[in-house]
């Protein structure tokens, strides 16, 4: 058989991008490869290559200009090669071999793995009116059946994938790409590389394959032979596509099979069909989550013509400037580029989404979320707030009744608090501190503040157990004060709900604690001054709006406490309109917690331990995941476990149960007997994650502690060490080997006592759905910002949003921006209060 080589390289060299000018290495294994191919084993090639002189010459004038001289020596040992004997042809050939090879370039290598792309960017600051660019929304806005190629059965594959609107289809961006630009010449394929060759079959049809009938081609470019594999096909489809002499593009993984490359099921895509080539071949081409019952290749015929038609109207929101400072583009170039990178783009930083148009996204996500919480926080700072005087009596004795001394970081914390309680703007602050670091008395010392000054307080907790918890831990000092506290949840009486109403609604109530109850339609206040909320996470900024409007007038001080060590990254943006105090000191004379991790079969340990705690007159946790028994799921319930704990384990010690479906009544007995210490053990689900506080536990276990997440964990093991004495906790995993990832997780909290260090590492493991739980996951879901990877862009974003709400408070000078800013997160923070 003869191999075709001019026309092969020329068509394979036509299609390698339009490259004004190869450079030096580029051309040099482009011109080796044929030469390669010629005298391998022995020149064996040589008598059956036709073209050779033409494809030579054709490559030596592609020389890069600093050849210049190069070029005609190499073309002149080219000069009439074809009518050569084979000898001559031969030495010829070798001098052109030693020529080339005296350049002397090391083997092919990725060096541009790493390099930064180079472009500069300078786009023209385009400027739209107002009415232009609610004209281009409402285009955007058009269903994706409006588009070319999208009939209603595609438009419900497409809804299936959250694209419903033309917008959406222009921000389902590439999960990865694939580099085309190159038509690998066969002779170069290395396995397990994915490529594109084009080259002419010799033969094609079918063969057998361990008793399975499979369609083979063999196709070659001149500097090798490629076999194509397909166990699916029609055949007699198969047959006139793959028809000898014809020459294809073929794009997939190569795979070795004995001693030949081959490729199954490869893309094929036949010469001259030139819409699909100039698509397909040639780029970085993008690789898109796939749609159901959509083709990749029609996909992206689709997206070609949505990104052509309709990106240049998603406008340029962001001020030009502030991107110009960030080294930013526009999020129309942004999008195009990611969608169909130009062919000179470095593919390895689009691979690893770190590219200028991936940092632009992200940016624009994180830009208008600051931009929101910057207009909050703008807006609450204009509201009028109560200047209370912070001098208070109640106060003062208070801390004399107080049995510790404060830390220093409380006493910094509470002086923040006090600047901010003087001032007549409302404050809006948050203590984050990790478990255990004394929050409640730092709060309790507001609640104060706020009462001697002729004001109601308002606590709000996540939990009811929580809330009654606080509201036992408050009332002991409050009762010494003189103060009328309430407790204010679902699972109170009617009449006794009616009767706190009254209270509130007189005044005669100073302190209520309660959970969302608290912002419901009948509750009345008086004078409400300070609200105190803690574990904010799991309430979001809309609530702590709602309660803030039963104030009437006058804008009540906030304060957020949270005992959830958040990370900076995620507490920047749920947090983001509020300042932030930080309690990074325990108590003295605090010992770290050591946990241990036990597997299942070694339980036994842990309770020992437990026992031996319990001996010195200490109490004990044992925390379990589920309330009932399930048969799915086979966890130990909290009543089988504690009947078993208290029958077979400690026969002489008194175990309590608690879980989340008791009434607040039995509750409430339950934790009392705890914290008199009538009850040794308490066995409960989670509901005593948050804020529990009996100083006299020292230890925990864990059972099934691979179902929780590691925040959690923290948590949950913040509920002892709360004393000078040594505390303990037992974490036991069930059915997870040594190698494996549950395994390291848990280690993370045998290691590290540090919950902000635990909640990054939680972060990155979780991702930020996850970690704060569904309630919240809608408020910090982005397209493609990554809370942790672009933690750098977040603080950029932040301060430019800042900035700009600085000097502009309504953003009157940025009416389309602002726009924009309402259509995205109106909904999500309630904005239209600001606007
Ligand atoms: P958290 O920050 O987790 O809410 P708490 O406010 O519940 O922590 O405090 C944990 C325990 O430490 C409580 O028993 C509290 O009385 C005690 N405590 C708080 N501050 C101090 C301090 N400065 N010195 C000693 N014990 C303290
Ligand atoms: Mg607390």
């Amino acid at each position: 058989m003869e191999v075709q080589l001019y026309h092969l390289t020329k068509v394979c060299v036509k299609n390698m991008v339009k490259e004004k000018e190869l450079n030096k290495e580029d051309w040099f294994f482009k011109i080796l490869r044929p030469l390669e191919f010629v005298s391998k084993n022995n020149f064996a090639n040589l008598s059956k290559t036709k073209g050779l002189e033409k494809t030579l010459n054709f490559l030596i004038n592609q020389a890069p200009k600093e050849y210049s001289d190069l070029k005609n020596k190499l073309l002149s040992l080219c000069h009439n090669l074809e009518i050569l004997s084979v000898e001559e042809k031969k030495e010829r050939i070798k001098a052109l071999l030693d020529i080339l090879l005296s350049l002397n370039f090391s083997s092919k290598h990725e060096k541009e793995k790493n390099e930064e792309p180079c472009k500069i960017f300078d786009f023209p600051a385009r400027k739209i009116s107002f009415e232009t660019y609610i004209k281009h929304k409402e285009i955007l806005r058009k269903p994706v059946q409006f588009l070319k190629g999208v009939g209603p059965g595609i438009a419900k594959k497409f809804s299936k994938k959250g694209i419903h609107i033309i917008e959406d289809l222009l921000f389902f961006l590439p999960r990865d790409y694939e580099d085309r630009r190159k038509v690998i010449p066969i002779g170069d394929l290395m396995e397990g590389q994915r490529a594109v060759v084009f080259g002419e079959i010799l033969k094609s049809g079918t063969a057998f394959f361990s008793k399975r009938k499979i369609f083979e081609a063999y196709i070659t470019d001149g500097t090798g032979f490629l076999t194509l594999k397909w166990f699916n096909y029609n055949e007699k489809v198969w047959r006139k596509l793959l028809a000898p002499g014809k020459n294809i593009y073929a794009v997939g993984e190569i795979s070795r099979f004995g001693r030949s490359l081959e490729m199954i099921h490869p893309e094929i895509i036949e010469e001259g069909d030139e819409e699909k080539i100039a698509l397909e071949i040639g780029h970085i081409v993008p690789i898109y989550s796939s749609v159901e019952g959509v083709s990749e290749k029609y996909f992206r015929k689709i997206m070609k013509n949505a990104v052509e038609d309709y990106v240049d109207l998603l406008d340029n929101y962001i001020p030009a400037d502030i991107l110009k400072r960030r080294k930013l583009v526009p999020i129309n170039i942004a999008v195009k580029n990611l969608h169909f990178p130009e062919a000179d783009e470095n593919i390895w930083i689009l691979k690893r989404e770190e590219s200028i148009y991936h940092k632009s996204i992200a940016f624009d996500e994180f830009f208008f979320l600051e931009l929101a919480l910057a207009l909050r926080k703008g807006k609450i700072k204009k509201e009028c707030g109560i200047a209370f005087n912070v001098k208070s009596k109640l106060v003062e004795a208070f801390l004399k009744k107080l049995p510790f001394e404060l830390t220093s970081a409380q006493k910094r914390v509470i002086e923040e608090i006090k600047q901010d309680m003087a001032k007549s703007l409302p404050m809006n602050r948050l203590i984050q501190g990790d478990v255990g670091c004394g929050k409640t008395v730092v709060a309790f010392i507001a609640a104060l503040i706020a009462i001697d000054n002729g004001y109601q307080v308002a606590l709000m907790a996540p939990t009811e157990i929580l809330a009654e918890q606080h509201y036992h831990s408050f009332r002991q000092y409050a009762q010494l004060m003189g103060i009328h506290t309430a407790l204010l949840t679902g699972g109170i009486p009617l009449s006794k709900k009616r009767e706190i109403y009254h209270g509130l609604s007189t005044g005669y109530i100073n302190f209520v604690i309660g959970t969302h109850a608290l912002f419901q339609e009948k509750v009345d206040f008086k004078k409400l001054g300070l609200i105190i909320i803690d574990e904010q996470h799991r309430f979001g900024v809309l609530q702590r709006a709602a309660l803030r409007d039963k104030a009437k007038g006058v804008t009540p001080d906030t304060l957020v406490m949270t005992a959830t060590p958040i990370p900076r990254t995620m507490a920047l943006t749920i947090y983001g309109d509020l300042d932030l105090s930080v309690i990074d000191e325990m108590p003295k004379g605090r010992k770290p917690i050591i946990t241990r991790l036990f597997l299942d079969y070694n339980r036994g340990k842990a309770y020992e331990a437990v026992k031996e705690e319990l001996k010195k007159g200490h109490q004990a946790y044992v925390i379990l995941p589920l309330i009932e028994e399930s048969e799915k799921l086979d966890l130990k319930a909290v009543t089988t476990h504690g009947e078993y704990l208290q029958k077979k384990v400690f026969p002489e010690y008194k175990v309590g149960i608690l879980h989340g479906k008791m009434s607040s009544y039995e509750k409430e007995k339950i934790m009392h007997a705890f914290k008199r210490g009538d009850i040794h053990i308490l066995v409960s689900t989670t509901v005593v994650e948050v804020g529990v506080d009996v100083p006299n536990a020292t230890v925990m276990v864990i059972e099934h502690a691979e179902r929780f997440g590691l925040s959690q964990l923290h948590q949950l093991r913040g509920r002892v060490g709360r004393s000078e004495f040594q505390s303990y906790c037992f974490l036991i995993a069930y059915k997870v080997s040594i190698e494996s990832e549950a395994f390291k997780r848990l280690q993370v909290l045998c290691k590290s006592n540090d919950g902000f260090k635990i909640a990054e590492e939680d972060l990155k493991l979780r991702g930020p759905g996850e970690f704060l739980g569904t309630k919240q996951s809608g408020y910090l879901e982005f397209k493609k910002a990554d809370l942790v990877k672009d933690y750098e862009i977040l603080l950029w974003a932040r301060e430019e949003a800042f900035k700009l709400i600085e000097k502009d408070p309504e953003l009157k000078n940025y009416p389309i921006l602002k726009e924009e800013l309402m259509r995205r997160w109106e909904e999500r923070l309630k904005l239209s209060e600001i606007a």
